[in-house]
């Protein structure tokens, strides 16, 4: 029996479906990225999984018990999951502490005092305890939203966007807290974004959703380096998407349309010529902080490849692929 299932998922508006036939299971503590362009579906299906709207097709299931349907319930929704939505919904004036203390209100103060405490500490809210949320960073509002979220003791934790408004210190600061909270509370999270890097840094698994379908499911390291297809791959991160007779050798593995997907990282540069290298003229030079990103020209083939000095322009190098 699987902690937390979406089966066969799909809803349809006007004629289209928004939702087509999404499955997938997740474990107690997994962390599952959800990651698609803006349109495909993402909000919708956190919605279906938090109970708070009907699928047209399939169900959700919780410890092997079916969730009801949002339209069956006086207050749609399930007490053990929780969703935070993009735009946080805090009362401006309270503080934070005041803030995740109204989500426990009907409880006895001694045990709703200790409870606040704890959630201040593993949502690092503590320095900002007493402060206004109206004054909070967006970083510090959205792990104020997750804090009372988990006010009361929740399963499941639903988290739609949550990486938008965080500029790249909030946003290390909210993977932390995620990773935390799963591996020190168990809580199954499902997050969904826009942005591949959260989603390959942050998730156990992870799907991509196109058009509404999860066009694919795995690990991080399998959907970075075995995409399904081309669009996986772009979505991904930078690719070289090589002509289909472009490399002679077949340690690649092929995409659907016969290409190869390689990732810039796995070819490397030199100034003098390689058994196998392909010659190449250097064309553009970017430089990215870690690695400078050169663009060359290979025959008809444009290439992209990282290389840790700068290289002129206009230079004839050799490239070769790597195999590991
Ligand atoms: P995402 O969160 O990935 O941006 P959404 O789930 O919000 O995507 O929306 C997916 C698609 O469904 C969009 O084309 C959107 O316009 C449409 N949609 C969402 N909600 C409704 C609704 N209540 N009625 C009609 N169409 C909707
Ligand atoms: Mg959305």
């Amino acid at each position: 029996m699987s902690f937390f299932k979406l089966n066969s998922v799909s809803k349809i508006y006007q004629q289209q479906w928004v939702v087509k036939e999404v499955s997938f299971t997740l474990s107690e503590g997994e962390i599952f990225g959800l990651l698609g362009e803006s349109g495909s579906g993402k909000s919708t299906l956190l919605r279906i999984a938090a109970g708070l709207l009907d699928p047209d097709a399939g169900d959700v299931w919780l410890q092997g018990q079916k969730l009801r349907l949002a339209s069956d319930q006086l207050i749609p929704g399930h007490p053990d999951i929780k969703i935070v939505h993009q735009d946080y919904n805090l009362s401006a004036p309270l503080t934070v502490r005041e803030n995740i203390n109204y989500a426990l209100r009907y409880y006895e103060k001694t045990y709703r005092d200790e409870r606040v405490d704890e959630l201040l500490q593993l949502c690092q809210l503590e320095s900002v305890a007493e402060h206004p949320a109206k004054s909070l960073s967006g970083g510090e509002k959205q792990r104020t939203a997750i804090a009372r979220a988990l006010a009361e003791e929740a399963k499941v934790l639903l988290l739609d966007e949550p990486f938008a408004h965080l500029d790249l210190p909030n946003r290390r600061r909210l993977t932390e807290t995620i990773r935390e909270l799963a591996e020190q509370t168990g809580i199954a999270c499902i997050f969904v974004t826009h942005d591949a890097n959260d989603a390959l840094s942050l998730s156990t698994r992870m799907g991509i959703l196109q058009h509404g379908n999860l066009i694919q499911l795995g690990t991080p390291e399998i959907i970075y380096h075995s995409p399904a297809d081309a669009y996986v791959a772009e979505l991904t991160g930078e690719i070289n998407l090589l002509g289909a007779d472009f490399l002679k050798n077949d340690v690649h593995s092929r995409l659907p349309d016969g290409r190869i997907a390689v990732r810039p990282e796995k070819l490397t540069l030199s100034f003098s010529p390689t058994i196998y290298g392909v010659e190449s003229v250097v064309k553009r030079v970017v430089f990215e902080g870690s690695h400078y990103k050169i663009y060359l020209q290979a025959g008809h083939q444009l290439l992209k490849v990282y290389h840790h000095e700068v290289v002129p322009l206009g230079k004839s190098v050799f490239v070769d692929f790597r195999t590991f």
